[in-house]
């Protein structure tokens, strides 16, 4: 809107020379980014909470303008070495399965699939290694003010906007609260029950077996079972030009503070010193029980340079803690009524488990060189080998299985054991 009357205004000059036209154009989308500013904290019990920060990642590398920044937080268990691993190498192969020279819308509509892809892989070479650890993985993009959240596990991450209006961008892979999640690891070969010890009353949270995992999905696990899928929930969000405050934060901030008290715990401080804050808050609550880790992302429009203190959300909440939701999109579809409320625009969402839907259909990505490339690992394939990730799909009827996008025949194989298809390990259904 600001940009619009900024052309029509320039439309009245006479003439402007090229150079000063495209100076213009670039200053003005310069202008129109948003600043972001983040901090971290953490309170270390077991030392499997791992954080990443990089804010001058480039769309294309050398040019300055094409900057972006992505933050991430690996909640590990059984050991550390799947969350090191994922912190030293996700981002990568998430970038590695975009097609390069794509603009920057293009590319922010990549994301979803290249996120799905990064994330199976980095279970799949980290499962290669042979060591059995597992983690959390929460990425977040900010491109401007576009806010791409992939997850699996249970480390969430929310979205605090002026006005006071918070909401979950991620959806927690926790059995005990995820119908729908428990239905699938059931369908696909795990059990899910609670513990009990020498038959004795059964104790503590839903957990599929064998392996004795709270989580649904992971990176890693090998020892649990496929069905622990490492097939992130994604959402992408426009945010309004008000900005807003992300908190990125492992279990052991969600286990002491709701979403709303984390956000409120913080607002009017900067972005570092929230981070600390919402720890110390945690800490009060509930003690060290475990690691706890917490980032916080402000994303600031370009004429402020302070974050305004958000009034208090009390009334906001209340009203629409009463709204009806189904249980799987717990936190979603809370959240779009009150995102569209305060001006964010929802560009795209998706949490199935199921690689085809995920990978979806695909006409550029297949044929380079007379080779495939796996739209997993994106190693090429030769033709022969090249298995479509539709094929054998029964369950639907518009796919064709000669349609990309093509999988190798070790991304095959992960896809058939992870849908249950294949034995893990565990007996299949
Ligand atoms: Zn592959």
């Amino acid at each position: 809107m600001t940009m619009g009357t900024r052309e029509e205004r320039h439309n009245h000059h006479d003439f402007v020379p090229l150079a000063a036209l495209i100076g213009k154009e670039l200053r003005n989308e310069r202008m129109e980014k948003p600043t972001v500013r983040y901090g971290c904290a953490a309170q270390s019990r077991k030392g499997e909470d791992y954080v990443f920060t990089k804010t001058d990642c480039q769309r294309v590398l050398g040019n300055p303008s094409t900057s972006f920044s992505v933050f991430a937080v690996f909640d590990g268990h059984n050991g550390n070495a799947a969350a090191i691993y994922s912190r030293d190498n996700l981002l990568n192969h998430i970038l590695s399965a975009i097609p390069r020279g794509l603009g920057r819308e293009e590319w922010l509509q990549a994301l979803p699939r290249a996120l799905v892809a990064g994330f199976v892989k980095t279970d799949k070479e980290f499962q290669s290694k042979g060591q059995t650890s597992g983690t959390t993985a929460t990425l977040v993009i900010v491109d401007g003010w576009t806010v791409t959240v992939a997850c699996v596990g249970d480390s969430r991450c929310i979205l605090d906007t002026q006005g006071g209006a918070v909401s979950a961008l991620t959806v927690d892979h926790r059995l005990e609260e995820n119908i729908e999640e428990q239905k699938r690891v059931t369908a696909s070969g795990g059990e899910v029950g609670r513990l009990s010890l020498f038959g004795g009353p059964e104790v503590g949270p839903l957990r599929c077996w064998p392996g004795g995992l709270c989580l649904s999905r992971s990176i890693g696990d090998m020892d649990v079972g496929e069905y622990i899928v490492p097939i992130p929930h994604v959402k992408q969000v426009k945010l309004s030009k008000v900005g807003g405050r992300l908190i990125l934060a492992s279990d052991g901030i969600w286990d002491a503070l709701s979403s709303e008290l984390a956000a409120k715990s913080c607002r009017g401080l900067p972005a570092e010193l929230a981070a600390k804050q919402v720890v110390k808050e945690a800490l009060r609550t509930r003690g060290l029980k475990d690691d706890t880790t917490c980032i916080v992302v402000d994303i600031i429009p370009p004429d402020n340079t302070v974050v305004e203190p958000l009034p208090s959300p009390k009334k906001h909440n209340k009203f629409l803690s009463c709204c009806f939701r189904s249980e799987s999109q717990k936190s979603s579809s809370k959240l779009s009524k009150k995102l569209s409320a305060v001006g964010i625009v929802e560009l795209y969402e998706e949490g199935s488990a199921m690689l085809a839907e995920r990978l979806g259909n695909d006409d550029s990505n297949g044929q380079t060189n007379g080779l495939f490339t796996c739209a997993v690992c994106q190693i090429d394939i030769a033709s022969s080998e090249g298995i479509s990730v539709h094929a054998g799909a029964i369950f639907s009827t518009s796919s064709k299985p000669w349609e990309g996008p093509f999988l190798c025949a070790g991304c095959r194989d992960k896809k058939d054991a992870m849908e249950g298809k294949r034995p893990s390990g565990v007996k299949v259904l």
